[in-house]
């Protein structure tokens, strides 16, 4: 399949800017796991549920939005004072489950990202604290997930007759390992980009530190503009795909992100010039496929 060349950077920033102004923001965080950050009025409830939420984000948006809030129903209103209480955590959890993991794993992120929180005053606190140590980001996130999972751990003397679960360890993946880890980087992307209505600037962490969450979505249309050549998902990628956007805003560079991640849950982008499944598409006038088919002129 033939691909135009890149766009220049000044197209392809009206392009994107234009999707995030074309964006129904409203409508889209409804459908977005955010939202539920949204219905917490404190630092440590929202850090706690943002924790939560997008680390069972992934698959199928419905049924994950569903175990959210299931898991949420159990914890009750005050998550981060239920988080206080390993054994009750537990006990609320028991018997919930989300594809591969288990209330066990579900619990020990709770209670071990409460307990990081308690430490240092917040999860934000407690990620600045390991920057100032590290000597860049992966590091920092790399000692501030092993610190939950460490702190998650249950002791054995539980009693509970509960199915194993791997605990925190399972949960929340190490960045040191080269993968995306998109679900962390959603979770610093709520967390430290400017309050605009999705995300909720809560930390003082600056956005243009942050890497773009890439899942598969990002990851095609990425490919599609000419934001990375990587085939696989992986944190090169997420750093290519962020260098592009750095180019186009140095300050904040994954502001495209929730636009740019939801056209693509909408659009089902076929990465071929498809004018029946292409039709609508924001990104048509710097995609390359989209491109090479109009000019009829291929090229790397
Ligand atoms: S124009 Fe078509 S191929 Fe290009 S990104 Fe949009 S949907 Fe995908």
């Amino acid at each position: 399949m033939k691909r135009a060349r890149r766009a220049p950077d000044e197209a392809l920033r009206r392009a994107l800017d234009d999707v995030r102004a074309r964006c129904d923001v409203a409508a889209r965080r409804e459908a977005d796991p955010v939202h539920f950050v949204h219905r917490y009025a404190t630092l440590e409830d929202r850090e706690i549920v943002a924790l939560i939420a997008s680390a069972l984000a992934f698959g199928n948006v419905k049924a994950l939005c569903a175990k959210i809030e299931d898991a949420l129903g159990r914890l009750g209103p005050r998550v981060a004072s239920m988080a206080d209480d390993p054994e009750e955590v537990r006990k609320r959890l028991s018997g919930w489950k989300h594809r591969v993991y288990r209330d066990r794993d579900l619990a020990s992120l709770v209670v071990g990202a409460r307990r990081v929180q308690r430490a240092h005053r917040s999860l934000g606190a407690a990620l600045e604290a390991k920057l100032a140590r590290a000597s860049d980001l992966r590091e920092a996130l790399s000692a501030w997930a092993a610190e939950i999972r460490e702190e998650g751990e249950f002791g054995e003397a539980t009693g509970s007759q509960e199915p194993p679960g791997r605990g925190a360890e399972h949960i929340l993946p190490d960045p040191g390992k080269g993968s995306a880890v998109k679900r962390l980087m959603l979770f610093l992307r709520w967390m430290a980009r400017p309050a605009d209505g999705v995300d909720l600037g809560l930390w003082s962490l600056s956005p243009s530190r942050l890497l773009v969450p890439v899942d598969t979505h990002i990851h095609k249309l990425s490919m599609n503009l000419g934001l990375t050549e990587r085939k696989a998902v992986s944190w090169k990628a997420a750093e290519e795909i962020t260098a592009s956007l750095r180019r186009l805003d140095p300050d904040d560079p994954v502001k495209y992100d929730f636009s740019l991640c939801h056209l693509g849950m909408l659009q089902g982008c076929p990465s071929r010039r498809d004018p029946v499944k292409c039709e609508g598409c924001g990104v048509k006038p710097v995609c390359r496929y989209w491109q090479a088919g109009r000019s009829g002129r291929g090229g790397a």
